[in-house]
């Protein structure tokens, strides 16, 4: 039956008993009376009902419905039907978490739950053993003061989920991990750790291994350079065939002691420690000498000029600033003709301060953009050696950046010129 109809069913009922009390009431000249009797018992018949339903809602099954007609019936099996489906939601959604709980047990990077303050909620098998947590005293801790290094307190505090963390596991220093952010829910924060210790094993290895053969091949080549040399300059060879060989030979002992020698450098910024990073670097200085050196580069170089506007000094190496300049006006400088300029310039913008390299060269076209830093990565392969580069410049100058905590931002238009600008943020800068 449908709520409407046992709603009709009910006002017929007490409709008819009240009918019936006023005919009785006729009979014995008492209306009121017996009006009052009939609706003195409907109300008892509903507290009635009312009390057991108080009673049946401690358990509401189908098989103990204590009412199964009219408008009673139809409410306790409503409760009923409701009920039911609510216990298979929740038996589902209990399935559901136990199944969620299994497998997040189960992942090889530990898993950490924590609710908006910051405290634990639930975390996984791989927490226990890469972070060191305790189930029985850590959950509703808050995380950031279950560690001694610093590290990762500060990394939660700071909440950036765009960036990583990379630090030892706490308890274990052999260990390193890579730790992030993910927020879920209203508030709520995952913490997700993945052990990288393998990772930067073979990273070390294979940079390693570059520098050592980097290293092996420096002493070869300057003694072939040299013999090579003392052939060209032997006027007992006067044979004019050897001529073309000896210059191509020279040409690419020189190319290859120059990879040689760009690979080096790359391999001791990554392996060199922070403690030469710390004199006051006058840009202004810097950008002049560069653009003094940089004219002996070509017969017809184009007009170098120079634009200092700030007077902040860069705290870091300058022997390392002074090479990423140079390769930057190198490159403008070869990519420019006599009759275009490349400028050179130092400025603030706000709490940052710019050094930027602009030329009104040939320009690169945008999908070579986000490549141009990677190592041996060339726009034009064959010029780039036929004018001795090595494909290396970028790389050391985007590595250089980084050791000073600057960013490299590239713009350039084919046929207009390319500008590639260097950020320094404050904490490098000194007024
Ligand atoms: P390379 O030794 O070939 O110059 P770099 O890493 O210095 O290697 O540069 C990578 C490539 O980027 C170059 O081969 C060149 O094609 C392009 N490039 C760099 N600077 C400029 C510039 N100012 N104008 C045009 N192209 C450039």
């Amino acid at each position: 039956m449908n709520a409407r109809s046992s709603w009709l069913e009910e006002t017929w009922r007490v409709v008819l008993l009240i009918l019936v009390a006023l005919a009785i009431g006729a009979v014995f000249d008492q209306i009121l009376l017996f009006v009052l009797i009939a609706l003195a018992a409907y109300t008892l018949r509903n507290l009635y009902n009312l009390r057991r339903l108080a009673a049946w809602l401690g358990d509401p099954q189908a098989a103990t419905i204590p009412v199964h007609f009219g408008l009673w019936g139809d409410i306790f099996s409503r409760i009923a039907r409701i009920s039911s489906r609510q216990a298979q939601r929740e038996k589902r959604l209990t399935t559901l978490v136990h199944e969620y709980t299994a497998s997040t047990s189960a992942l090889p990077d530990a898993t950490v739950a924590l609710d908006p303050q910051g405290r634990i909620l639930w975390f996984n098998e791989a927490a226990s053993r890469l972070l060191g947590l305790v189930a029985a005293k850590d959950v509703g801790q808050p995380l950031q003061n279950l560690f001694r290094n610093p590290d990762i307190p500060a990394f939660l505090a700071a909440a950036d989920f765009s960036q990583t963390l990379q630090t030892r596991a706490p308890g274990n220093p052999e260990l390193h991990l890579e730790v992030r952010l993910a927020p879920y829910g209203e508030g709520q924060m995952l913490l997700l750790a993945q052990d990288i210790t393998e990772r930067l094993r073979q990273e070390r290895v294979r940079k390693d291994f570059v520098a050592n053969v980097s290293h092996e091949l420096r002493t070869p080549l300057t003694v072939v350079g040299g013999f090579i040399e003392n052939l060209q300059n032997d006027d007992s060879l006067t044979d004019p065939r050897l001529v073309r060989p000896l210059e191509l030979m020279s040409q690419q002992t020189s190319r290859m002691s120059r990879i040689v020698e760009d690979l080096l450098q790359l391999a001791r910024l990554e392996s060199q420690s922070a403690t030469t990073m710390r004199a006051a670097v006058d840009i202004g200085e810097l950008l002049q000498l560069v653009a003094d050196e940089c004219q002996g580069l070509r017969d017809d170089p184009p007009q170098i000029r120079v634009d200092v506007q700030s007077g902040r000094r860069v705290l870091g190496d300058d022997k390392q600033l002074h090479s990423a300049v140079t390769n930057l006006l190198a490159n403008a400088v070869h990519h420019t003709t006599a009759d275009g300029c490349v400028d050179l310039s130092w400025c603030d913008d706000g709490a940052d301060s710019l050094l930027a390299v602009c030329d009104s060269g040939e320009g690169i076209a945008a999908e070579h953009l986000p490549r141009l830093t990677e190592r041996f990565y060339r726009v034009d392969s064959g010029r780039s050696r036929e004018r001795g580069g090595t494909g290396l410049g970028l790389a050391i100058v985007k590595h250089i950046l980084k050791r000073h905590r600057a960013d490299l931002e590239v713009s350039s238009r084919v046929g207009e010129g390319s500008r590639f600008t260097c950020r320094f943020g404050p904490d490098q800068l000194i007024a």
